[in-house]
């Protein structure tokens, strides 16, 4: 499943891995822990790892899993007859599911290692299923470890969540997603921009994979050094890349998010903040429009996009929001009208 490993989430996620480290050397495992936190924060890649970690038949020093015994192999695969993954079946955790599961658990292991279930999503439980969990952790069983795993904090039933350890997981930094996408080969722009748009791991993994969300990046860059050139009307320029753009919300939010960098690019660069620059490839661009342009214009271009972006979620006519913003880019940044 996960094609990470200890040491990148220990990046991802330093105090969570901290927290687990110390407690396997230590030796004080908690049996039922609960990864909170928002979504793309690795919270299921880090439950496998402390599976791995639990299961694993040669653990290095450092308390980490090897990550190539055949242990280490099955629990990344989800193969592992002592670990078992829970999942709502519709909108809850059923008291049955719970049951089945919580009945292997208690059978003789064929294995004499640790067992381990993850349960996803465990707001999702009921009182029933909740309270099997409670009754099963009450018995004397060794060697049982839960971990729970929600983006729901609040809607944790109370009685669960005082019998957990509960570790939070932080939205990853900017700088650090930046710095991943770079290593798994991802162009620099997008390693760059995508991080505005979102901290969710996966998603700007996904992003920075997908050719539309690409030929977006590159057509907002695009505008601007359009722009800067005045040779052409940006409003017959985006007619080719309109239908792209607006084919759902998600992908107009995403085209605003990406001018609005660039468009606080500039107005840092007016500031004389260039520090706070984020696409940093094409500096000169971005000097060259905080020049021409006056303080009031890149303002006001800047708070037409974030007025746009907030509308967005309103039923607006997105093709004429469209061409508005355009037209206001071109009158700003063009023409500085
Ligand atoms: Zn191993």
């Amino acid at each position: 499943m996960s094609e990470l490993t200890w040491n990148h989430l220990s990046i991802l996620q330093k105090e969570v891995f901290t927290i687990l480290e110390n407690s396997f050397s230590q030796n004080r495992l908690s049996h039922a822990y609960l990864f909170e936190g928002y979504r793309g924060t690795k919270k299921k890649a880090t439950a496998e790892l402390f599976a791995m970690r639990l299961l694993c038949l040669h653990p290095k020093i450092e308390s980490r899993p090897c990550g190539m015994c055949p242990s280490c192999k099955n629990a990344s695969e989800d193969v592992h007859p002592n670990l078992f993954w829970i999942r709502p079946d519709g909108e809850t955790i059923k008291k049955d599911q719970m049951k089945k599961i919580l009945a292997e658990f208690s059978k003789t292991a064929l294995l004499h290692q640790p067992r381990i279930c993850v349960i996803v999503d465990a707001h999702k439980m009921n009182t029933e299923s909740a309270n099997t969990m409670l009754k099963f952790m009450e018995e004397p069983t060794a060697d049982a470890y839960f971990v729970l795993i929600t983006e729901q904090v609040d809607a944790m039933i109370k009685t669960i969540l005082s019998r957990t350890q509960v570790l939070h997981f932080k939205p990853i930094a900017r700088q650090i997603l930046t710095k991943e996408l770079r290593a798994i080969g991802v162009s620099e722009r997008l390693c760059l921009l995508i991080p505005e748009y979102t901290n969710d791991f996966d998603s700007a993994v996904e992003l920075a994979n997908h050719p539309m969300y690409i030929e977006m990046v590159d057509f907002a860059n695009t505008l601007y050094i359009k722009a800067l050139a005045k040779k052409e009307s940006l409003l017959l320029l985006s007619k080719s890349k309109k239908e792209l753009i607006l084919s759902s919300n998600e992908t107009f939010d995403f085209f605003i998010t990406m001018l609005l960098v660039l468009q606080k690019d500039v107005y840092h660069m007016k500031k004389h903040l260039p520090s706070l620059v984020v696409d940093t490839i094409d500096i000169e661009l971005i000097t060259q429009l905080a020049k021409r342009s006056s303080q009031s214009m890149i303002e006001e271009l800047l708070q037409q996009m974030l007025e746009l972006k907030s509308r967005l979620r309103y039923h607006i006519n997105q093709s004429l929001a469209f061409d508005n913003l355009i037209m206001h880019l071109e009158r700003g940044l063009q023409y500085g009208i």
